[in-house]
């Protein structure tokens, strides 16, 4: 009989906008475990790291390192987070030399972690906020009792992943000074992305019957397969934001042809991301079976305060499974969506989208970037598209990328071929 207790203790501290009274020490080391969800080979799976991460504070100042190193990785990775008198939020990664401004998901991280952290009573700590993929959550860290002692347990929601701490507090103390700690140097205080209006939605017809849109703040590139009385949409960007954007462009420009289908490539957060709003047009998802099983997740997300479009349609999502490959085609136009699984290296089903009447191949993010000394091949995932295409034969002229936006969007096939053979 503790939950209504629990449940008010946590609106209190949800609501409580002063840090707990005990500050002390300002100094902790705390040792365990990280997790990183969303950019592996399937959903859920995570990328497990060992984590030591030291807090100092002085008053509202405070200063995160967090050292992170994979099994049988010598020196760790240090990423440094610094929150400054003015309450400004900062990054600094272990590739850089600078901090950058950091937004909302990064004050939220050091608030519970920060007052967790100096807890003595070992309490709960938690945000609550509506995450623009994710729906209603919150950033929580929280103590419980575990096997060798107390566990700060913290979950964190960012824009394009998920991460679980699972840390001890050690008996060092660990030596800073003050007088130098908070020091933030030069910094690039570009304010974060998620505080700017995004940048508008850029559409253009590649071919007859396929258009892109790209959309430069998400960093994605989709296209809308149009056919006689509808439209075929792949890849739905980052999030429903993303998403809404995705179908204004097309409310404009293919006024009269509704999504009928919405398909995405792998289920990473920049191709699945936009989903929810063109579910909530009536879109059928069509995906194999660990995407489709993934599309039901998302569109069971909780958005209930605000709700989004999705949960305000009242709408039950219908999820179609294929396997192997799926046409779409009427008189004017022909779509094969091929899952080249294991081929792409990257993640368990990967769909590629074939045009065949216009030669052109889509795929999200395989084939190559745009470096500083021109273009640079994906690796193994390319070479694994290259011979995905191979084995079916596929006449393609031209390949399309979803990923990065920057850079080359197309490429003709000789010239991925001859990047390969280089
Ligand atoms: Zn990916």
């Amino acid at each position: 009989m503790q939950q209504p207790a629990r449940a008010l203790c946590l609106l209190f501290a949800a609501c409580a906008a002063t840090p707990p009274a005990v500050l002390e020490p300002a100094a902790v080391e705390l040792s365990g475990t990280v997790a990183y969800e969303a950019h592996l080979a399937r959903p859920h799976a995570t990328r497990d790291l060992t984590a030591t991460v030291h807090v100092f504070r002085d008053g509202g100042r405070a200063r995160v390192e967090l050292r992170e190193a994979a099994a049988g990785q010598a020196n760790p990775e240090l990423t440094t987070y610094m929150r400054d008198g003015d309450g400004a939020c900062w990054v600094r990664s272990a590739s850089s030399k600078q901090f950058r401004r950091e937004g909302a998901a990064t004050e939220r991280f050091l608030r519970v972690l920060l007052d967790a952290a100096a807890d003595a009573s070992h309490g709960e700590h938690r945000v609550a906020f509506q995450h623009a993929r994710l729906g209603d959550v919150a950033d929580e860290a929280h103590w419980v009792a575990g096997s060798t002692g107390p566990e700060l347990h913290v979950r964190w929601h960012r824009t394009a992943d998920q991460v679980e701490f699972v840390l001890r507090r050690t008996a060092t103390t660990p030596a800073f000074d003050a007088a130098t700690a908070f020091a933030l140097g030069e910094v690039d205080a570009t304010p974060p992305a998620a505080t700017r209006a995004p940048a508008p939605a850029r559409f253009r017809t590649l071919a007859p019957g396929v258009h892109e849109i790209t959309l430069p703040t998400a960093d994605s590139r989709s296209l809308a397969i149009e056919f006689q009385d509808h439209v075929v949409l792949c890849e739905t960007s980052l999030d429903n934001p993303s998403g809404e954007q995705l179908l204004a462009a097309l409310d404009e420009r293919l006024p009269g042809k509704p999504v009928r289908h919405v398909l995405f490539g792998h289920y990473h957060p920049h191709y699945t991301g936009g989903l929810r709003p063109v579910m909530a047009r009536g879109a059928v998802v069509v995906a194999p079976p660990l995407g489709a099983a993934f599309a039901t997740e998302i569109a069971a997300r909780p958005f209930r305060s605000p709700p989004d479009a999705l949960a305000a349609s009242g709408r039950q999502v219908v999820v179609e499974t294929f396997r192997g490959e799926r046409t779409f085609r009427d008189d004017s136009n022909e779509l094969v969506a091929i899952d080249i699984g294991a081929h792409s290296h990257h993640t368990d089903e990967y769909v590629v989208f074939w045009l065949p009447r216009q030669q052109i191949l889509f795929e999200g993010d395989l084939g190559w970037f745009a470096g500083p000394n021109g273009l640079r091949g994906g690796g193994e995932r390319a070479r694994g598209l290259l011979q995905a295409i191979d084995e079916r034969q596929l006449p393609v002229a031209t390949l399309v990328q979803s990923w990065p936006t920057v850079g080359m969007a197309t490429l003709p096939m000789a010239e991925f071929r001859a990047l390969l053979a280089k």
